[in-house]
């Protein structure tokens, strides 16, 4: 094949970690491109008219801008061009699954590969920070309006960002001692390294964002004492940190774990040893996370049972790729229903054979068990990594509408919730989303709040 026509079917693909090295620790696996080869998979873009990439992507980035300036060597211009809409551009451009948001759009996937457009606004926003230059646009002048954001996540952390930028005096509180939500205590540092995390944030407080740490809204304070305390509005944006159980006999018994738990355990600095063989039930983003975490942490056979197929697998295909090629094993159509131990600890996992049957809600195809095909798994711990639900202590005593899912009810156009001053928005209102999908929940909420305290809403 000719460069130009391989040029157009292939992606310049970035330099990573050979499995065998990065399994023994958490440093980041993909590495991102040098300015050559950005310019190189900057040219790849076809600056189309009508870009499907940008209504893919949940914050509409200016895809096709941030490119073009890019292509012309303005690469100060290019991060400008994202900051507009992106609140963290260094986050989103790692961890965003953009195979199915701005990639999954490209029309260049039409006939082969999308432009790698996470890894350019990586490259961008990298060469920002390798360069010394300044990452957040001058704070505005206050206003003499406060606002109380619960949750630091990426939701909490954009609603701050915007209104800090109003001249609003924002305050984020959090339950827990590390900032980012989910960034920090779920997705792994092999994926999204701590200091991006930190940047991040330095540059948020360098606004003059106030973030207090340690404190659970609804159990040191709550909601109405903030509201005594003068604050003029509340974000609720406390994502869904309640593992899903399993609901199946033997879920008490030690040795079994629920994945949300065990990753925020283990980024908390607590060194937990599932054993040798780790058996982890679900097939997204958590699951695998926790997988790969397991292995790192010394389990040596660890894989994953998941109750439809591949194809159904909601993880990103660059996830399940490099969960693979670590060495983690999928047992597919398979679901467990009894755990089974001795002296209270688990020893066995019970597991049913599934088929797929007529398609669900989703849109996937449900999987039924086939009745008789019970079979027996060693196992030294399980981990259930099958979906989370919001955890309402910050509500307690509020009588705030939620959905029957137990997110919040809220006006899909302002994020106000059935109390005028409390607006929700990220996982708590969505469910499990993503990071973009959050971020971009807090930038229509901190709009909405702007709104209400200059009385326009
Ligand atoms: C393991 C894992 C991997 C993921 N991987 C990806 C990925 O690759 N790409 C992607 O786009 N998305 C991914 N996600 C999803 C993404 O992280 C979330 O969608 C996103 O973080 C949600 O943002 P949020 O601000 O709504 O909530 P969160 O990030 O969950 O933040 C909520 C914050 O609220 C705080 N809080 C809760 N209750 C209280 C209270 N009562 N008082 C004070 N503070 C409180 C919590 O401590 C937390 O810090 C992943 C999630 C997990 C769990």
């Amino acid at each position: 094949m000719k460069p130009k026509e391989r040029m157009a079917i292939e992606r310049h693909k970035p330099r990573e970690l050979p499995p065998e090295v990065r399994i023994k620790n958490f440093d980041e696996i993909v590495s991102g491109y040098d300015p050559e080869t950005a310019k190189m998979e900057a040219e790849r873009c076809l600056q189309c008219k009508k870009p499907g990439c940008r209504n893919g992507c949940p914050l509409h980035n200016d895809i096709p801008t941030f490119i073009r300036l890019l292509r012309e060597g303005d690469i100060e211009q290019a991060y400008w061009t994202i900051r507009k809409t992106s609140s963290m551009p260094a986050i989103c451009s790692r961890v965003c699954p953009h195979e199915f948001q701005c990639e999954g759009h490209c029309i260049r996937a039409k006939k082969g590969e999308a432009v790698a457009i996470g890894m350019l606004e990586r490259f961008i926003v990298d060469w920002m920070v390798e360069h010394g230059k300044n990452l957040m646009e001058p704070c505005a002048l206050p206003i003499g309006k406060k606002v109380a954001i619960i949750g630091s996540g990426p939701a909490g952390m954009t609603v701050a960002y915007n209104l800090a930028h109003k001249g609003v005096k924002c305050t984020i509180f959090d339950s827990l001692p590390v900032l980012g939500g989910m960034l920090s205590v779920g997705i792994p540092a092999f994926r999204l390294p701590r200091d991006i995390i930190k940047a991040e944030f330095d540059a948020l407080k360098s606004c003059g964002v106030d973030i207090i740490g340690n404190t659970t809204i609804g159990k040191e304070k709550t909601i109405q004492d903030l509201k005594d305390d003068g604050y003029d509005a509340v974000f609720v944006g406390i994502g869904a940190h309640s593992s899903r159980k399993l609901g199946i006999p033997g879920e008490d018994l030690k040795g079994v774990m629920h994945g949300v738990d065990y990753l925020r355990e283990v980024n908390l600095g607590t060194h937990l040893d599932l054993g040798r063989r780790v058996v982890v039930v679900g097939g997204g983003n958590v699951a695998i996370d926790v997988a790969r975490t397991a292995l790192r942490l010394g389990s040596e056979d660890v894989f994953i049972l998941y109750r439809r197929t591949k194809k159904e697998m909601p993880a990103s295909q660059a996830e399940i790729h490099h969960m693979e090629e670590e060495g983690v094993r999928v047992e597919f159509l398979a679901a467990p229903v009894a755990i089974h131990g001795q002296d209270g600890r688990l020893n066995k996992i019970e597991c049913i054979r599934m088929e797929l049957g007529e398609p669900d809600e989703s849109g996937r195809r449900r999987p039924v068990p086939i009745e008789g095909s019970n079979f027996m798994i060693q196992a030294d711990s399980i981990i259930a990594a099958i979906s989370q639900n919001v955890d309402p202590t910050a509500v307690k005593g509020l009588d705030i509408k939620k959905t029957p899912w137990g997110t919040f009810e809220v006006n899909q156009e302002t994020l106000q919730t059935s109390i005028p001053w409390i607006f929700a928005g990220g996982d708590d209102v969505l469910g499990p989303q993503t990071v973009a999908k959050a971020a971009h929940q807090g930038r229509i909420a901190a709009n909405s709040i702007m709104d209400f305290i200059e009385g326009r809403l």
